[in-house]
């Protein structure tokens, strides 16, 4: 999809520290990691959120949530990791292209959200 820039990361028009590819599905560094481990893990095929997926993208999804923990572990989190989609105006979705965050490093992250 035009103006993505997910989409352009998956096309190679703007540069990403890749991890992994395959046919489906993209991962790669966030620019601005929380943890130690931190990434994406993205399907190729333009959908905007998790609030906009059908049973067509069922099979990336469950592909994406099978591979996490192999690329968690090659990354440095092979004790368990968190993965997180935001998702829309009340997830503070802020990139319009579904990804699986997948965040964690060699010691226990903070507990799940803070309350306000
Ligand atoms: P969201 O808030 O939509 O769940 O997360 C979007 C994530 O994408 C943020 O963690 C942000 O740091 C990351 N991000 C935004 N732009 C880029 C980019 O151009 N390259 C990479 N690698 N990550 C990005
Ligand atoms: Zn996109």
């Amino acid at each position: 999809m035009e103006d993505c820039i997910f989409c352009k990361i998956v096309a190679g028009k703007i540069p990403s520290k890749k991890i992994y590819e395959d046919e489906h599905v993209f991962a790669f560094h966030d620019i601005n990691p929380v943890a130690p481990v931190h990434f994406m893990i993205i399907p190729k095929k333009h959908v905007d959120s998790l609030a906009h997926v059908t049973d067509k993208d069922a099979p990336v999804l469950g592909h994406i949530l099978a591979i996490a923990g192999r690329l968690a572990s090659d990354q440095g989190s092979p004790e368990g990791f968190r993965t997180i989609v935001n998702t829309g105006r009340i997830g503070r979705q802020d990139v319009y292209h579904l990804h699986v965050h997948v965040i964690g490093g060699p010691n226990p992250l903070p507990r799940m959200i803070a309350k306000e």
